[in-house]
């Protein structure tokens, strides 16, 4: 099993016995106390705090000093002194290999903490190499002298990850490693180390108790990686997907395909993939994963600016690619089978559907359907290619004519001036402009005197919910179609595709109004 570990750093007794709590409360497997944050504590409040109810069973104790990332300027005589001291209260001690090093002395000693340990069963010494800098040159070797020291009986090794395609050299560890591992690739770009540890079967892996208390950079909280990242559900089996984005921090979709794949049953799990913005690290890190088939990558979505190399991969691949998406000329969806890859654009599909739903129509009937689409970007091009498939009757008007006039060109359409907008036998105007999008959200791409009650008014901006366009449209009578619906459906047809089972739509409209509503 692995375990979920929480690091304690409360310098004060109450504070650290409110931690403890928590952390059991939120199912910690066990919690490390970081003796360099609580040195202050005594020898008595440690014991009180150990003797206390509702505090996690398993102790892992660290004197981490500070060429390792700790804050304690201690020698290593002082902390491993304190080690010996307070070991009767853990079961597990982390010494970084650098200290088991110095001298036979250190060793000695550590040796004499390993022994008061509570307990006589199981692993003992965690030995620790951690290098905040970057991917050590002898990570192998170091990894290579802990699995050969016998006193060792779990190897950590923790480095600074420049890109997630570091990650892969830390699952292998994972999985090949000769004695109980924990492998962890700090900040953002080594985050999926961190979440997907239990699925290679690591020794443990750390969450920290909240926002603010991470002891180290790119800890989630222990919550999310329960409820976010279904840490439970995970197993060696659970089928890997992602979205690949740069940056990635804010998506919602981690939250809304987890929340699918719980509800479904599925047994997957949903990460985000920082990807630097060339197409280089994008092939490099779908390289690496899909040439270890036990990761376990069954699927991506693809968001800015890696939608143009998604499209690009998939040609090079040879994959089936939906032939909108090659028109539009990005990919959102990829889909690993065993027969291939499919290649997928759901945006376009995700905003007709959430049309034609409103309306109660099917796609065929948008054909003639007067349409006004404002804007000319990425999701403007998707609606537009969406639309003009259909036979709709599409006049795009954007601030940059230009842009608007060479779309027009591509799908066969229209472009009148901006200052246009719209004209009198328009049914439906589509708002593909980020005009109202938060913290802007006074502003409106188009004057309600346009407006009149029989058009049907989409606006794809999701925050907020109900843009002032939205707003003055619902005043006056017409129908109305929010961006969470769009969001909603381009995910649930991801989801589809993925699993063949229909999507939860409710369950992932209820996860998005919820992180919008935060
Ligand atoms: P984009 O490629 O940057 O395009 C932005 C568009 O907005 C361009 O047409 C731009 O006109 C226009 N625009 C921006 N600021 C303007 C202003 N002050 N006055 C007039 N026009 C302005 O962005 P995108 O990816 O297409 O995204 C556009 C909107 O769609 C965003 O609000 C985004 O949230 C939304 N969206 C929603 C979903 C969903 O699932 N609901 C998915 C994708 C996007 P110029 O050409 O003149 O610059």
């Amino acid at each position: 099993m692995t375990r979920l570990i929480v690091p304690m750093t409360s310098p004060e007794f109450d504070d650290a016995l409110d931690d403890l709590r928590r952390a059991a409360h939120f199912g910690a497997d066990a919690v490390e106390i970081r003796l360099d944050h609580m040195n202050d504590l005594s020898e008595e409040q440690f014991r009180a705090l150990r003797a206390a109810d509702g505090v996690p069973a398993t102790w892992l104790l660290t004197p981490r000093s500070r060429d390792e990332g700790g804050v304690w300027d201690a020698d290593d005589m002082n902390r491993v002194s304190r080690l010996i001291e307070l070991a009767p209260y853990a079961s597990l001690c982390d010494v970084e290999l650098a200290t088991w090093e110095r001298s036979a002395n250190i060793r000695q000693k550590v040796r004499l903490a390993v022994s008061r340990l509570d307990g006589d069963a199981g692993p003992r010494l965690v030995l620790s190499a951690h290098d905040f800098r970057g991917r050590p040159a002898d990570l192998l070797r170091r990894v290579e002298r802990m699995c050969e020291l016998t006193d060792c009986d779990v190897v950590k090794v923790v480095f600074f990850a420049r890109h997630i395609s570091e990650s892969f050299e830390l699952f292998d560890l994972m999985r090949q490693a000769p004695k109980p591992i924990i492998a962890l690739a700090m900040g953002e770009a080594g985050l999926i180390t961190r979440l997907l540890a239990r699925k290679f079967g690591a020794f443990g892996t750390f969450a920290s108790l909240a926002t603010g208390k991470e002891s180290a950079p790119g800890q989630v909280t222990i919550a999310e990686m329960k409820s976010l990242y279904r840490w439970d559900a995970q197993g060696p089996d659970t089928a890997v997907y992602g979205v690949i984005g740069h940056p990635i921090a804010h998506s919602m979709s981690p939250a809304i395909h987890n929340a699918a794949f719980e509800t479904c049953g599925v047994d997957a799990v949903y990460v985000p993939l920082l990807i630097e913005p060339t197409y280089e690290h994008f092939v490099d890190f779908l390289r690496h994963a899909l040439e270890r088939p036990w990761f376990g990558l069954r699927g991506c979505s693809v968001t800015i600016p890696h939608k143009e190399n998604a499209l690009r991969f998939a040609r090079q691949r040879g994959a089936r690619i939906e032939p909108l998406a090659e028109r539009i000329g990005a990919v959102n969806t990829l889909a690993f089978r065993d027969d291939g890859l499919d290649a997928r654009n759901t945006d376009y599909a995700g905003a007709l559907d959430a049309l034609t739903q409103t309306i109660g129509c099917e796609r065929h009937d948008l054909r003639g359907v007067p349409v006004a689409v404002l804007g000319a970007g990425g999701a403007a091009r998707a609606i537009v290619a969406g639309l003009c498939d259909c036979g709709a009757d599409v006049t795009i008007y954007n601030r940059t004519a230009e842009r608007a006039t060479k779309l027009a060109a591509e799908f066969g359409c229209t472009a009148r001036p901006n200052d246009e907008r719209v004209r009198p036998d328009t049914r439906i105007v589509v708002n593909a402009t980020s005009i109202g999008m938060h913290p802007r959200v006074d502003d409106s791409p188009l004057p309600a005197e346009r407006l009149r009650p029989d058009m049907t008014v989409f606006d794809t901006v999701y925050n907020p919910i109900e843009t002032r366009l939205l707003r003055e449209a619902g005043e006056i009578g017409c129908r109305t179609v929010d961006g969470v619906a769009m969001f909603v459906n381009q995910a649930a047809a991801q989801f589809e595709l993925w699993t063949a089972r229909p999507a939860p739509r409710d369950v992932m409209r209820r996860v998005v109004l919820e992180r919008l509503e935060r």
